[in-house]
Order: C-alpha cells, then sequence, then structure tokens
C-alpha cells in the first residue's frame, strides 16, 4: 500500500512564518531571510513527511500567502494596478494579497473569500479585459526542483485549470470560457516543464468538482482535461478532488486518461457509491482520502481498514489504490508535540498533521497484512475505541429536550420592535458604530498571556483591561461614534474566549491553523456537552457602559460560530452541539439585557462557512437548525432590548431569506472588498433588517479617505433607505494598529456627518 498527502501546513508549528512575513511587512527583515525561513520550513516539512514514509509527498503547496494568488501569478493574472506600482516580484504580489499604500502608489487588496466549507480564506483572482494568461513564473518547478536536492522526487501541487477559472472574478465583458484557451496552453506549457524537469507526478486540485455541476460545466470541464491529457508528456496526472463527492462528474472522469483520481472518502457521502456503481479502471490509481484532513479525531483503523479491503474488492483487487488524506492536512494544526497541558485522557484521542502522517505510516503496513488482528498499533487503536470517550452531561442534554418551540420565536415582530427601539435609542440617521474589537496592541496581549501564565494577578489583569476599556470609550466618544463598544481586551479569539468561559470545551497551547494569509486561528476542541457555569462577559460590559452615556453592545459569539470554528465532536450532530451551545449563549444574553447592556451583538461571523456545498443539500443539512439555534439565543429579550448580529463576508445573497429569519435587528457584514455586490439583495422590499454593510476594509491597513467612505455610502443608499443603513467598518478592528484605526474611524465619523448634511 501507498500513501499520499494532498497538501501540508505551511504557516510552520509555531508559526515561523507568520512571524517572519509580518517581520519583513515590518521591514526588519529582507527578502533573503523571508526566503530562507520558507526554505527551512519547506524542507522540515518535507522531512516529516518522508519520515512517515509517504510515497507521494506534495510540493508547491507552500505558499507566501494563499496558493490560488500563487497559480494566479504563475500564469500572468495580475491586474494592472498592481503591475504599476512598479513594485518587486513578491511585492507585487503581496501588494494583491493585502492592498499597498506607500510612495509606489494606492491600492486596494484583491478580494479573500472563503475556501469551500473551511475557515481558510483563498485571494479571488482578477481576470479583465486586459489579462493575457501565460505562463511567466517558475514556483512550481522552483520547488520541485528543491524538494529534489533534499532527496524527494515530490509530487507537483497545482490548483486545476477548472477550479481556477470558476474561482476567479471576471470583471471585463468575457467569461470563463473565453480564458480557458489560453489557460489550458498555460498550463500545458507548465507540464512541459515539469516533463522536462523529471517530474513524475502533477496533481491537480479541483476540489470544485464537488459542487452541483451543469453541462457548460462538464463541457468546460471536459475541454480542459481532454486538452491536458493529450499533452502529459512524461509526466502522471492525478485529478485530485476533496470536500465532497463528485457525483456529477464520476462516471465521466474515470473514463479519462488521468493516470489516478484522488477521491474524499471522509466528506463524500456518495463516494463509496459512486465506486460501486461505476466502478474504478485498473489503468488508474484511486488515491484513497481516508485520514480526515479535517477533524482532529484519531483515525478508526478498523472502518479505515474495511473501506480500504471494499475498495480493492470493487477495483479488482489491482493494486492500484494508494491511501491518503481526504484534503490538505493545512486544515489542521501541525502537532501535539507543542501540547504539553492536555491530560493524556484527551489528546489519546487526537490526531494532529504529524500524527496524521504516523496514521499513514501505520496503516500502510496494516493494509498489506492478511491478519492485523494481532498487531499492537491495530489493537490499541480498537481499544481506544472501544473505550470511548467520557463527554456526556445529563442536565445539558436534559434541558435540550425541553425546550418549546415558541423559544425559537421572539416577538413581537420585528417591525413593531424597530419602531419600539427608534424611540428607546434615538441614533441620529446613519448610526455609527464599530464591530466590536479594538486593536490588540502588545500591552494587550501581554496582560493576557501574564496572566495566563500566573505572572499576575487576577486584580491586575483586570485593571489593565479596565484601564484599556475606559481608553477605548474615551477614544470612540472623541471620534463621536454612536453606538460603542468596550474593545474585546480580554479576547484572544471571538470563540476561544466563549470555549474558555464554557464547560465541555478543550483548549490547546500551539494548535493554530492558518485563516488566511498570516493569519492563523487556535481552534478549541468541542470535547463534551457544552453549558455555561457563570456569566462570560457581563462584568466586562457593565463596566464599559458605566463610563459612557451612550449605548454600549454587548458583545458574543454566536452558537452556529462558535461551532463553526471549533473542531467538532463526530459523536453527537453538529445539530445538538450547537443548539447546547445556544442555551448557554442565551444565558448570557438574558444576564447581559438584565444588567442594564440594552444593544447586544450575537456575532455569526461564520454562518455561511459550513453551507453544505451543493445547493440541494443547504437547508435540509444545515440552514434548518443553524437559523432556528441563532433564534433561540435572542427569542427571550424585551423588545425595546436591540440585537445585532455580524458576519464576515457578503456572500449572502442566495440565502437572504435564511438571514432575515434570523431576526435580528440589525445585521453588519463585510462588503468592501467585495465591491457592494450584496447591495441588491438588500432593497427594502425583500429585507427588513437594518443593514451596516462595512463601508471600508480592515484586513488592509491602508486608511480609507472621507471621499472614498462617503462615496461607497452614497453607492449604498442609492439602494438602502437611510433609515435602515448604519455606517460601520467591514468586521473587528483587533488585527489593526492603533494609528490607522483612530485616523480610518475620523474619516468614517466625519463622512456620516456629512452625508447626513445631504440628505
Ligand atoms: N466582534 C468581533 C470583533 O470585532 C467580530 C470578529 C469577526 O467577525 N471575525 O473582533
Ligand atoms: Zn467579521
Amino acid at each position: 500500500m501507498k500513501t499520499s498527502v494532498i497538501g501540508y501546513p505551511r504557516i510552520g508549528s509555531l508559526r515561523e512564518l507568520k512571524f517572519a512575513e509580518e517581520a519583513y511587512f515590518r521591514n526588519e527583515i529582507s527578502e533573503t531571510e523571508l526566503r530562507q525561513t520558507a526554505g527551512t520550513l519547506r524542507r522540515a516539512h518535507w522531512q516529516s513527511q518522508k519520515d512517515a514514509l509517504i510515497d507521494y509527498i506534495p510540493c508547491n503547496d507552500f505558499s507566501f500567502y494563499d496558493t490560488v494568488l500563487d497559480t494566479a501569478v504563475l500564469f500572468n493574472v495580475i491586474p494592472a494596478r498592481y503591475k504599476a506600482l512598479g513594485l518587486s516580484v513578491l511585492d507585487t504580489y503581496f501588494s494583491m494579497a493585502r492592498g499597498y499604500q506607500g510612495s509606489n502608489g494606492d491600492v486596494r487588496a484583491l478580494a479573500m473569500k472563503k475556501w469551500f466549507n473551511t475557515n481558510y480564506h483563498y485571494i479571488v483572482p482578477e481576470i479583465d479585459d486586459d489579462t493575457t494568461i501565460q505562463l511567466t513564473g517558475t514556483k512550481p518547478l522552483d520547488d520541485y526542483l528543491e524538494a529534489r536536492k533534499a532527496g524527494i522526487n515530490a509530487k507537483v501541487v497545482i490548483t486545476g485549470a477548472y477550479t481556477f477559472l470558476k474561482l476567479a472574478r471576471y470583471t471585463g465583458q468575457y467569461s470563463a470560457e473565453h480564458y480557458a484557451g489560453d489557460l489550458i496552453n498555460a498550463y500545458i506549457e507548465l507540464i512541459g516543464k515539469c516533463s522536462g524537469a523529471g517530474v513524475s507526478w502533477i496533481q491537480f486540485d479541483e476540489p470544485f468538482l464537488v459542487h452541483d455541476m451543469n453541462d457548460a460545466d462538464i463541457k468546460l470541464f471536459s475541454r480542459i482535461y481532454d486538452s491536458i491529457l493529450a499533452n502529459k508528456q512524461n509526466c502522471n496526472i492525478l485529478l485530485q478532488t476533496y470536500f465532497g463527492d463528485i457525483r456529477d462528474i464520476y462516471s465521466k472522469a474515470v473514463t479519462m486518461p488521468f493516470d489516478g483520481i484522488g477521491i474524499d472518502f471522509a466528506e463524500g457521502r456518495q463516494s463509496l457509491s459512486l465506486v460501486e456503481k461505476y466502478g474504478f479502471p485498473s489503468d488508474k490509481l484511486l488515491f484513497a482520502g481516508l485520514v480526515n484532513g479535517k477533524n482532529i479525531w484519531k483515525n478508526h483503523y478498523a472502518v479505515t481498514l474495511d473501506t480500504l479491503t471494499l475498495l480493492k474488492k470493487l477495483t479488482g483487487d489491482n493494486n492500484n489504490i494508494v491511501l491518503g488524506t481526504s484534503c490538505s492536512l493545512q486544515h489542521v494544526p501541525y502537532t501535539l508535540a507543542n501540547e504539553s497541558i492536555l491530560g493524556h485522557e484527551y489528546t489519546s484521542h487526537f490526531a494532529f498533521a504529524v500524527e496524521k502522517l504516523d496514521e499513514l505510516r501505520e496503516l500502510k503496513v496494516l493494509a498489506d497484512l492478511d491478519s492485523y488482528n494481532d498487531i499492537p498499533e491495530y489493537a490499541a487503536n480498537c481499544e481506544l475505541f472501544a473505550n470511548g470517550r467520557n463527554c456526556g452531561n445529563e442536565a445539558v442534554a436534559k434541558r435540550l429536550t425541553e425546550v418549546t418551540d415558541n423559544e425559537y420565536t421572539r416577538l413581537p415582530k420585528r417591525a413593531e420592535r424597530l419602531k419600539i427601539q427608534k424611540d428607546t435609542f434615538r441614533l441620529p440617521v446613519l448610526p455609527t458604530t464599530t464591530i466590536g474589537s479594538f486593536p490588540q496592541t502588545k500591552a494587550v496581549k501581554a496582560n493576557r498571556s501574564a496572566y495566563k501564565k500566573g505572572r499576575i494577578s487576577k486584580e491586575e489583569y483586570v485593571a489593565f483591561n479596565r484601564s484599556k476599556i475606559a481608553e477605548c470609550v474615551r477614544l470612540q466618544e472623541d471620534i463621536g461614534l454612536d453606538v460603542l463598544v468596550h474593545g474585546e481586551y480580554e479576547r484572544n479569539d471571538m470563540v476561544e474566549y466563549f470555549g474558555e468561559c464554557l464547560n465541555g470545551f478543550l483548549f490547546t497551547e500551539k494548535a493554530w491553523v492558518q485563516s488566511y494569509g498570516t493569519r492563523c486561528v487556535k481552534p478549541p476542541v468541542i470535547w463534551g456537552d457544552i453549558s455555561r457555569e457563570k456569566p462570560m462577559t457581563v462584568d466586562w460590559s457593565v463596566y464599559a457602559q458605566s463610563l459612557t452615556c451612550k449605548p454600549m453592545k454587548g458583545m458574543l459569539t454566536g452558537p452556529v460560530t462558535i461551532l463553526n470554528w471549533s473542531f467538532p465532536r463526530e459523536d453527537i450532530s453538529l445539530k445538538d452541539s450547537t443548539m447546547q451551545i445556544a442555551l448557554a449563549i442565551r444565558d448570557e444574553v438574558l444576564d447581559l439585557e438584565a444588567n442594564g447592556i440594552r444593544i447586544i451583538q450575537i456575532d455569526e461571523a461564520a454562518l455561511r462557512e459550513k453551507l453544505p456545498l451543493r445547493k440541494s443539500d443547504w437547508y435540509d443539512d444545515y440552514l434548518d437548525w443553524a437559523i432556528p439555534a441563532f433564534r433561540l439565543v435572542h427569542s427571550g429579550v424585551k423588545p425595546d432590548t436591540q440585537i445585532h448580529t455580524h458576519m464576515c463576508y457578503s456572500e449572502f445573497t442566495d440565502i437572504i431569506p435564511a438571514i432575515e429569519a434570523m431576526d435580528a435587528d440589525v445585521i453588519t457584514f463585510e462588503a468592501s472588498r467585495s465591491d457592494l455586490q450584496i447591495l441588491d439583495a438588500l432593497k427594502a422590499d425583500n429585507f427588513q433588517t437594518e443593514v451596516g454593510p462595512g463601508v471600508y476594509d480592515i484586513h488592509s491597513p491602508r486608511i480609507p479617505s472621507v471621499e472614498e467612505i462617503k462615496a461607497a455610502v452614497n453607492k449604498m443608499l442609492t439602494k438602502i433607505d437611510s433609515d435602515k443603513l448604519w455606517i460601520n467598518p467591514d468586521c473587528g478592528l483587533k488585527t489593526r494598529g492603533e494609528y490607522e484605526t483612530k485616523a480610518s474611524l475620523i474619516n468614517l465619523v466625519e463622512a456620516a456627518r456629512q452625508l447626513r448634511n445631504e440628505l
């Protein structure tokens, strides 16, 4: 049995890449130094895989920011405004990823979107009428040659042409089909170079194939791969899919001359039945994704080996199965070796990237044996699963069964509530607010870390945060914002914070996962039933409110987001886990209200994240419980308590009824990076919730001008009534510096002031 890894985390086990890049951005290290760090990481990652005897080790899965952006740059999909900056190759690349503001010009970053159903974000390639697609880069080859120097004949990984064309944004007059010809040629040229360099396998990542496909999609796919496969020279071509099954293209793909096809048996609900129904030809390799690349749970060897046996039988015992990960391991943390606090009773159930490599190493041996029952590795794995986990809480389970139907509905209806709230708050038209967090400076992080490590007392910790809150309130009052926030200084992360306050979660020390570019998150693990012991945010919010007459927004994270940004259990349904969290957050909402907090924001930043990739599954599998879970959180409040929610990214045009059914009073969301495309969907007749489409991009350090903000708001006002519109940045400010935050918010408030006069 051979083994394959689709992709490996690149940020470094201790986030070395992040820190090197940030130092480079601050001009503290040179490009050469940054490249050295990157090379060291790549070699370390290859070595771990070599040590685990992986047969198909990926290269070019490394990236300074994002591999889709790498692919765009490789094929010259670089909009003119970035080229015009006249920066170095690397800095041009970073300007596309992060925007640029400096002596060479002022441009915004490209759009960024969620990578399928994960919490990773890719940079959206932008193709316009001036784009000439051609092979202009060498990165895949450079990486391949570097791997070979390290003694590895690596598999070259690259975003496939179909997925690339599907993910790109077309700002000119043409669509994907128009560019397919040039793109195919560019890929063929790349294959030629790979072939010349001795590459034996190229893995084309085509996750987009797990979506619903129509005839035009199938035609496009065939056009691409008929050409590519006719020109593969000495390379073997692996069609790699993941994040689901490929039911619309499977029967066709297996008849095409691919040398390997990668199928996801973890998330692909129909993968097995597709193999059963259509078979799998003996002339190609089936890369069977059986070691889950998304979860952190140990692989259940008995189940995996049974599936392998079945697959072997279905494929006619041709020895053409390769055991692999279900997707890139970039979605799991690096290694359990960095975890010193969690007890063995927990960690024995976990496998991060390095441990998943161990699983592949062990399974590879077991899969070739006729009988493995007595093999210690197998026996140990069986025992682990036979013993189960100690994670239940009867009271929680009972409370969930007692929830009544009317607890999912807030009364009176929104239209009536909004009237009451207008009277209560008497906010100006176009009220200004922020999304919650303020810059997490070194001092803020140091305070939390000192407290966590026991170096300062609780009193000292609280006193520091209170001083920051006071500073933040003063700043917002000085700037003239209307609805204030406390700044979230106590929070490392909007999910981790709540996880730490709730029972049922486990925390890691170093289990970082890349979210976008240099940003990583450390998702908690949902280990057991969730409950709240005591209020989690009330003291901070009440203190902040005591400092101002303006309304102070309470700030919570919603149940769906907490679930989606955690590693979930697999022994109970996602729905049940979410409802448990919803009940805990509901208690917090009611406590905030009882303590005088009259506006409460419940962030559902990640609501869309776990939306099934196939539209047909959206409601049944997800929205039909996710939206009620949100309503359960806030349905108990009084009519004059205003409920806000916030969602990152604006891609909810297609689920507008579901968003409306969350029944919040106000929703803020990102819109600035997607050119306000969402606005049409928010016209009054189909959307009553008040809205705050972010007026500037906080993912970039550039300061928006008053004019720019006014232009954005004026555009909004063409679609949205002024009495329904809020003015706010597009997300929390925690990753920003203090200087740019203040300057940007001053411009935001000034823009609102001028606009009010112009109404
Ligand atoms: N309230 C959170 C913050 O401001 C929201 C963050 C998010 O949407 N990702 O940081
Ligand atoms: Zn956000």
